[in-house]
């Protein structure tokens, strides 16, 4: 049995009394596990186990998962005991930032691959949520900053200045980006790619998503630009698979 620092990513169902909970540990990465009985009315661990509550945790070896006694595959570990350390009261109660929390755990759940340990992701979802709990407003700009940084940390480097196809600097006042590139695209390399999609911003929303991506979060909190976010949503749309409809809605 072993101790790990985790933040709850969600949980489902699985048969009448029993959750896989998916984690983000610090110490191996995304984990799924097992949590036998949490449903039952008195679960003392269930209440830990809530998306984006940060977590104690033990787990125990379990060879194999049964489903009406035919073993379905894949090892799990045994989720033993859980104990919430925070569970971010302060973005429970606001419904726009618990939604905000919501998916970004969500995202994190769909894009980190299982077992691989990444430090730097654990800590930009824990200081991510620090900031976003006392935050006074939740800016939408905030989720769409923890987004950029995410898919920076994935290795989707954005490119908010330079040409993203040729490297060249574009002319000055033209802020086409480009969400197949994950950057600023110049005229020449639009006209090699018609028909693909582009959107038009501006200066301003330039220099915010800067901002968005050196996750200057005070900064990110007011970024207003639509374009900007429409930008960062066909950005991820290329780039996670599946379409995430719902996020179109905030
Ligand atoms: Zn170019």
């Amino acid at each position: 049995m072993s101790s790990h620092l985790a933040i709850v990513l969600s949980r489902r169902d699985f048969g009448e009394s029993d959750q896989i909970i998916f984690l983000y540990t610090l110490e191996r990465g995304k984990v799924e596990a097992l949590a036998k009985g949490v449903k039952k009315i008195i679960s003392k661990n269930s209440s830990a186990l809530e998306p984006f509550c940060l977590i104690e945790v033990e787990f125990a070896a379990c060879h194999h998962t049964k489903n009406f006694g035919v073993v379905v595959g894949k090892e799990l570990d045994r989720l033993i005991r859980a104990r919430a350390i925070n569970i971010f009261a302060g973005i429970r109660g606001d419904l726009d930032k618990s939604f905000m929390a919501q998916y970004a755990v969500a995202l994190v759940n769909k894009m980190a691959p299982a077992e691989e340990k990444d430090d730097g992701i654990f800590s930009l979802l824990f200081d991510w949520l620090a900031w976003l709990e006392k935050a006074e407003t939740a800016g939408t700009g905030l989720l769409y900053g923890f987004i950029v940084k995410l898919f920076k940390r994935f290795g989707f480097e954005p490119e908010p200045s330079k040409c993203v196809a040729c490297g060249q600097l574009p002319a000055v006042g033209d802020y086409v980006f480009y969400p197949m590139g994950g950057g600023r695209v110049c005229s020449v390399c639009r006209q090699a790619r018609l028909g693909e999609r582009f959107v038009k911003l501006d200066r301003q929303d330039a220099r915010d998503f800067a901002a968005l991506a050196d996750g200057k979060w005070a900064r990110a909190g007011e970024v207003r630009s639509e374009n900007l976010f429409v930008f960062i949503t066909e950005f991820i749309q290329c780039h996670s698979e599946s379409k995430l409809a719902y996020f179109a809605g905030i």
